[in-house]
Parts: C-alpha cells; sequence; structure tokens
C-alpha cells in the first residue's frame, strides 16, 4: 500500500516531512525542524500524528520533539545521540525495523555528519528519508565521523534500488550544484544544475531525488571517479571532494 507523503519548507533551507501509510491510517513525521510548522502542516492534511521519527540530534531536527509531542502524543523513535536534546520513546540502531502500519522502515545506521545519524528506508514504498548523509548532488558535512565513515554511510544509501525516491533534509541543491559543475564536467551534470536552477528559479523544490540520480551525478558519489586519485582508498578520494567543497566559494 502507498504512503502519502506531504513536504513543507521551514526555517531558513529545511524540509519537513509528514507521512500517512494508506492502509492503515497510521501517521509519522520525520523530524521536527519547526514544531509550528509540523503541526500546521498536520492540521493541513487533517492527520492527527501516531510517531516522530528522527534522524540525527541537530537542533534542527529534533529541536521540535517536545512540543509536537505534547500536542499530538505523538511517540518518538530515535537513535540514542536523540537523548543529547530530548528523551525517546524507542532506541533505534543500523538494522532495526520500524513499522508505521502496513509500512516497514528498515533503519539504516549512517553515521558521519554526526556518529549516530540513521536513514529510514521502505523498501515497498520505495522511499528513504535521509536527514543530513545524503542530499541532491551533495553530502552533510562530517562534523562528528570521520571520512571513511561518511563515505560507508554514502556507499549504502547508494546501494538501495535506483528508483528510491530520496527525501533529503535540505534544499541546498543549487549551491551543491554549483561545486558540482566546478568538480565535474559530465554533460548529465550540467545538465542536471540547469534544470535544478530553473527549477529554484520558478520556486520549485529539488527534494525528493532518486538514488539513480545521484549515483549518476552526485560528485561525492562519483568522487573515487573524479579525485584523480588513483589506487587511493575510495573514502581517501572521498575526503579529497568534501575538502574542497568545504572551502569552496561558488
Ligand atoms: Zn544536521
Ligand atoms: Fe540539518
Amino acid at each position: 500500500m502507498p504512503l502519502t507523503i506531504r513536504q513543507f519548507p521551514c526555517l531558513s533551507d529545511n524540509y519537513g516531512f509528514i507521512f500517512r501509510d494508506e492502509a492503515s491510517g497510521r501517521t509519522a513525521c520525520v523530524d521536527t525542524p519547526d514544531a509550528q510548522a509540523v503541526l500546521a502542516a498536520l492540521d493541513d492534511a487533517g492527520w492527527g500524528l501516531d510517531f516522530i521519527l528522527n534522524t540525527h540530534w541537530h537542533p534542527d531536527h529534533a529541536g521540535g520533539n517536545a512540543q509536537v509531542q505534547a500536542a499530538t502524543g505523538a511517540k518518538i523513535v530515535g537513535p540514542a545521540e536523540v537523548t543529547r536534546i530530548a528523551p525517546l520513546d524507542r532506541t533505534v540502531a543500523d538494522g532495526d525495523v520500524v513499522e508505521v502500519g502496513e509500512t516497514r522502515f528498515a533503519v539504516i545506521g549512517c553515521g558521519g555528519h554526526t556518529l549516530g545519524h540513521v536513514a529510514y528506508f521502505a523498501r515497498e514504498a520505495h522511499v528513504a528519508f535521509v536527514g543530513d548523509t545524503l542530499f541532491a548532488l551533495g553530502c552533510g558535512r562530517v562534523f562528528e565521523g570521520t571520512a571513511q565513515q561518511m563515505w560507508t554511510s554514502l556507499d549504502r544509501l547508494a546501494a538501495l534500488p535506483g528508483d528510491t525516491a530520496v527525501y533529503c533534509a535540505h534544499e541546498y541543491t543549487a549551491s551543491n550544484a554549483r561545486f558540482a559543475l566546478s568538480v565535474d564536467p559530465d554533460p548529465a551534470v550540467k545538465a542536471r544544475a540547469e534544470a535544478v536552477f530553473a527549477a529554484r528559479a520558478r520556486g520549485e523544490a529539488t527534494v525528493p531525488t532518486t538514488i539513480a540520480l545521484e549515483r549518476a551525478t552526485n560528485p561525492f558519489l562519483r568522487a573515487p571517479q573524479l579525485a584523480g586519485m588513483p589506487g587511493a582508498p575510495d573514502y581517501e578520494s572521498f575526503a579529497a571532494i568534501r575538502a574542497a567543497k568545504d572551502s569552496f566559494k561558488g
């Protein structure tokens, strides 16, 4: 059975997501970037809220947990690191399964941006909520983990089915596209960048993306081909591309 997903922009460049498992009517939100925006989206949809699924502990992801829970009674599910800023009702880690009605989400550990970051992948629904790990044409900054850990995490996400819709937590795509153009001459990157700039000029979201599109054009997933470091481990090529992005002035 399908999921109905509603996506809304909030804060300066975050996306919030609420979804409903149509078979059961069960609902969830992914992260709580802005409690008021999450509650307004639920109100607009006419939905209650059964679960909050957190990807990581950062305040623009878990900062609204208490307020959303107080207003809806939702149970909060997330990696242990979230307890740095808010309590959890259920702690999850890599390999766990979270059921929202009949939709089963595999919890994928993808540390690097933060050590305990997780993604939620629903194979039958062809959907992944990836927080700040994989972005459209980009990836999260490596704040807590190592480049090797982040590369392993991105590699796991890249191995999901190509038709998986990837819901990233920020609209960073135009800036990511400017960087991608600076390191990757592939015509597919140029075509995608132009489509991204046009979409943003029209005020349209560039999220969700797909795993197939990211495999083909994301400079971080393509780091081994782009970094010009033959013989080096892939994670070192990734680290080089990540460092170039961190200092990119585009
Ligand atoms: Zn973050
Ligand atoms: Fe974030």
